[in-house]
């Protein structure tokens, strides 16, 4: 089966008139509809034989969103989007000032066995194609009638390791900024990482201006493995480093991620050597107490250490905040939706 939503406007025009003998403007219409999330039915300018014939060879829609939840707090929403094989991965919208941000998953499952962490209670299932990750962006945005950017950012944040799926995202971000597509900037993007060194070289090396996002949970190696496999392959310090290059290479400032469990990495040898491993780096470090997954037994930290620990970051000349939680009624961690949905409908 072929993605159409994986294919650039230059891809498809090809595709199209190659194999269907039909004309450049055709597959221009049908682009266009591809960007608005429509499905063959819905494509009404396009001659009813073509989609038949395309239906048959291809998928339109690559990400459909077959369930929604609305968070009566602050209008977060959280989209369970089915790919054309059944897997399912979700996404989260959440709304800012600013503009609505919308978090889209990489990989059905993920390998990288965070103990904290939902998506990766069963391990990998498979990589997304580009078009699964596009299709999720477009079928939010459609949901903006008319207005042609209702997704304002996005972020790689949901199910999956996006460096292990490096090739895929890549052409994803390519596909996301393009300007006969979406033309969303890169600097309004952000790709979360649990620390996939090499991975973070050759993204550097590429020069997207994303903004790069490094999970480090725990400043000691040791420490950190007990709850991060990825830190047997690459140290803390290899993590930074290659964080420092990314920065040099693209001029985007890091930032990492702290995630507080309770009485393991919110004391104050643990600001002191997070302060220490990232001096000199530019970067600000978003902090955010575990949100609890039942399967994992972790828990998060209290709210009053949660404040200390950011008065410690503080005190030490880190620039750090707080980051909001939101959507906590909507089963806002990433993996949980699917679980829940998995559960209930007897998988
Ligand atoms: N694989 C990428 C993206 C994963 S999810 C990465 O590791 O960065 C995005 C963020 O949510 C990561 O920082 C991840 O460590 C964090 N996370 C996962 N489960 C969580 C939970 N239950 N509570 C709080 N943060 C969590």
């Amino acid at each position: 089966m072929n993605i159409l939503q994986d294919m650039t406007k230059s891809e498809l025009m090809e595709f199209i008139t190659a194999n269907y003998g039909v004309k450049p403007f055709v597959a221009g219409q049908i682009f266009g509809w591809l960007n608005k999330s429509a499905d063959f039915d819905g494509m009404t300018n396009v001659p009813k034989t073509l989609r038949d014939a395309l239906r048959k060879d291809c998928v339109a829609v690559a990400a459909k969103i077959v369930k929604t939840l609305s968070s009566e707090q602050d209008g977060t929403q959280k989209f369970l989007f089915e790919l054309c094989d059944g897997n399912l991965v979700e996404g989260v919208l959440m709304r800012y000032k600013y503009g609505n941000t919308l978090c889209v998953s990489s990989q059905v499952g993920c390998r990288m066995g965070c103990k904290f962490c939902a998506s990766t209670l069963d391990g990998l299932v498979r990589n997304l194609s580009a078009g699964e990750i596009l299709s999720q962006v477009l079928s939010v945005n459609a949901l903006g009638q008319g207005k042609e950017r209702y997704v304002t950012n996005v972020v790689l944040m949901g199910s999956g390791e996006p460096l292990d799926n490096f090739d895929n995202v890549v052409k994803f971000l390519r596909l996301l900024s393009d300007p006969d597509g979406l033309n969303v900037s890169l600097r309004n993007v952000s790709l979360s990482t649990c620390g996939i060194v090499p991975n973070i070289v050759r993204l550097a090396d590429m020069n997207l201006p994303v903004n790069l996002t490094l999970s480090l949970h725990n400043p000691f190696n040791d420490q950190r493995k007990q709850i991060m496999p990825v830190g047997n392959a690459y140290s803390v310090e290899q993590a930074v480093d290659a964080c420092r290059y990314f920065f040099e290479k693209t001029g985007r400032r890091i930032i990492v991620e702290y995630t507080l469990i309770d009485g393991q990495n919110d004391s104050y040898a643990h600001a002191l050597k997070l302060a220490s491993l990232l001096r000199g780096l530019s970067v600000h470090v978003n902090v955010i107490s575990l949100n609890p997954v039942k399967e994992t037994g972790l828990r998060g930290t209290s709210e009053t250490n949660l404040k200390r620990f950011l008065q410690y970051l503080d005190k030490l000349g880190l620039s750090a905040t707080r980051r909001r939680t939101m959507g906590q009624d909507i089963e806002g961690a990433c993996g949980q939706l699917r679980r829940r949905y998995m559960n209930d409908n007897g998988n």
